[in-house]
């Protein structure tokens, strides 16, 4: 089952996949320039010109996520197109440029990035390369002076995310994260029922966040070579369960424990860990248990649970699909509070207001920080066998 699968699908077809065998990730080697992967459907014509003062986007990284999911969601945006792209294959770049009506001049290479500094078409980038790629690239595009958008985790190290930050300051253009479930209505609701206290005093959220990855390698996914993942699942999957833990609380943990675990002789864990399990003190009363895996069968899965209620999300983070259940006393109800796609045109519009009025940005480089901060403070946890505490900004007391 793939990472996307898993998402889209959330437990509800946990069994079926670990019967089918459909497991393998299919073996390829990491480097710029990846073949088109597997079932992407290109548009069967270029998309209408866009509305007056709609902002051009480069897309840096045509791989899984930005060919099926965020490049296909530009057409829903009223505010945001795209105006160029950046690949290292150059049949994919030519196939997916004519498809997406980009002119062969808006086609860059990693090699002449640069040169998209004179494009004045492009005013953000959105990064969608793997994770160890982010900080160097973010700091490309701001001093081509484009704004970006960066997928998550932000960067391998809250160090790398400081640069980037620094540079976004630097160059004085806009920094977001691609956090999408910030925009996405069930999420979004779970926010307004906690912060409203349907739930009562919120006492434990749980959240589990699990695939099970095929036969693979460091040197054939780059989702498992420490270089270009960092610690594997909690960077990648876990961190859905990290960000609604936040997000439901409200508040940041000021203390946490966590446990990772890595078999011996799994070449799918040469670099990696395979399992996270994570326990976070909030100052309030409440905590938070984060597990996340690479090796079990997928679940994506989101509860909070009050001194009066309790509410499930079960798949909770998808790209859609994504349920609400709000359990309160004997009532239980079934809450569909809009349609989860709606969530990448909403993020990227998000982005475009804050590039044309000067609207805050919901999920800023600060926020990417301060969750690689909580990563950080967990992987130290987790190597000495002992409790962190924790800064109000995430780092560790002492
Ligand atoms: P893929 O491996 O499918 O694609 C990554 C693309 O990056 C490749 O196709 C390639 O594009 C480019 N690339 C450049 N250098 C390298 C390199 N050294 N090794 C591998 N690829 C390289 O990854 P995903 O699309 O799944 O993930 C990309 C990013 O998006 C990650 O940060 C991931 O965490 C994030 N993501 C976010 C999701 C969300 O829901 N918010 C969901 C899935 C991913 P090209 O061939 O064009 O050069």
């Amino acid at each position: 089952m793939t990472r996307r699968q898993a998402i889209e699908a959330g437990a509800a077809t946990a069994a079926a996949v670990a019967a089918s065998g459909a497991l393998a990730q299919g073996a390829r080697p990491i480097a710029e320039g990846q073949p088109m992967p597997d079932g992407v459907t290109l548009p069967a014509s270029p998309p209408p010109a866009p509305h007056p003062g709609s902002v051009g986007f480069a897309i840096i990284g045509l791989g899984d996520y930005a060919l099926k999911q965020i490049m296909p969601r530009f057409v829903q945006s009223g505010r945001c197109h795209i105006a160029a792209l950046v690949s290292g294959n150059p049949e994919k770049l030519a196939r997916v440029g004519d498809a997406y009506g980009v002119p062969p001049e808006a086609r860059y290479s990693y090699d002449n990035f640069a040169a998209i500094a004179a494009n004045s078409a492009v005013e953000a980038v959105y990064i969608i390369l793997p994770t160890g790629l982010h900080a160097d690239w973010a700091e490309r595009a701001f001093a081509a002076g484009k704004h970006v958008m960066c997928e998550k985790p932000m960067a391998l190290s809250a160090s790398e995310c400081e640069r980037m930050i620094a540079a976004s300051e630097r160059a004085d253009r806009k920094l977001m994260i691609g956090y999408r479930c910030h925009f996405e209505p069930y999420n979004r609701a779970a926010m307004e029922l906690t912060a409203t206290k349907a739930l009562g005093d919120l006492r434990l959220i749980r959240t589990e966040h699990s695939y099970r990855l095929g036969p693979a390698t460091p040197a054939t996914n780059w989702r498992i070579a420490r270089a270009q993942t960092g610690g594997g699942p909690l960077e990648d999957y876990g961190i859905y369960g990290l960000q609604a833990a936040l997000y439901l609380s409200g508040e940041m943990p000021e203390q946490l424990s966590a446990s990772a675990f890595r078999p011996e002789g799994d070449p799918r864990f040469a670099e990696v860990f395979a399992h996270v399990a994570v326990q976070m003190h909030f100052p309030s009363g409440t905590v938070a248990q984060i597990v996340t895996s690479y090796d079990s069968a997928g679940i994506n899965m989101v509860e909070a649970r009050g001194t009066t209620g309790a509410l499930r999300m079960h798949p909770a983070t998808g790209y859609g699909g994504n349920t609400l259940v709000l359990e309160t006393g004997r009532e239980r109800r079934a809450m569909e509070p809009g349609d989860p796609e709606v969530q990448f045109a909403a993020m990227l519009d998000h982005l475009a207001a804050a590039i044309r009025e000067g609207t805050p940005i919901l999920t800023p480089g600060e926020m990417g920080l301060r969750d690689v901060r909580l990563m950080e403070a967990i992987y130290a946890s987790a190597a000495s066998g002992r409790s962190v505490v924790l800064k109000p900004d995430g780092t560790m007391r002492g």
